[in-house]
């Protein structure tokens, strides 16, 4: 009874994205979805093996990059969110720390070479399981260009940046954050808070969540 009761209140969402996994990636044997003895969470379980597909999120990472008082932005050339502005930013991969991702990704997405100065904000969505950390940094030398992920590679001043077309939440957030403290005078602050998306709206729709526990250091 107790396990009929947690997996009825388990939200959709969660529920979804468990029941996706169809095949144990180790023996590829069919999975039933349950929740394991001991734990609350529904799980997909191996009919063959018995080995439990233990799901957790993923970390995000890039750079706000400073430039003669301006930020670089990057158009996206790939989906989700075609076409809208983003800070060069992606999947942090296994063997690389957050600060290496960051420099890595920045590279890939607009060929520009970036020294880290600080950790600037720390944005957790645990609707869909991801954590943005997005690191402040300036170029080593003025050059960048778009990547094959990106149409066009831009510096914006604060005034100019594309509020209304940017990519996604945790980059509203984040060049929000730094405007409110590039405006306040200050040095920028570390940032962190949680980004909480109304269920069954689109990554793009960048109106459709709250900042919630927002601390700063
Ligand atoms: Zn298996």
């Amino acid at each position: 009874m107790f396990k009929v009761i947690l997996k009825l209140l388990l939200c959709d969402g969660f529920l979804g994205d468990v029941q996706k996994i169809k095949f144990c990636q180790w023996c590829g044997g069919t999975t039933k979805h349950d929740i394991p003895d001991g734990e609350e969470r529904l799980r997909a379980i191996c009919t063959t093996c018995g080995k439990i597909a233990y799901q957790n999120p993923k970390m995000v990472v890039g750079c706000l990059i400073e430039h003669d008082n301006k930020v670089l932005l990057c158009k996206r050339k790939i989906e989700p969110s075609y076409g809208l502005w983003t800070l060069p930013a992606g999947y942090l991969e296994i063997g690389e720390s957050a600060m290496e991702g960051a420099i890595r990704e920045t590279r890939e997405e607009a060929n520009a070479d970036v020294e880290v100065i600080s950790p600037f904000v720390q944005l957790d969505i645990p609707l869909i399981g991801q954590t943005y950390i997005i690191f402040l940094a300036k170029l080593k030398k003025p050059h960048f260009s778009p990547g094959p992920e990106s149409s066009e590679c831009k510096l914006f001043s604060l005034d100019e940046i594309p509020f209304s077309s940017l990519s996604f939440s945790s980059m509203v957030v984040t060049l929000n954050l730094y405007v409110e403290d590039m405006k306040a005078g200050r040095k920028p602050k570390f940032h962190y808070g949680t980004i909480n998306k109304r269920p069954g709206t689109s990554p793009s729709d960048i109106d459709a969540f709250t900042l919630e526990d927002h601390m700063q250091s």
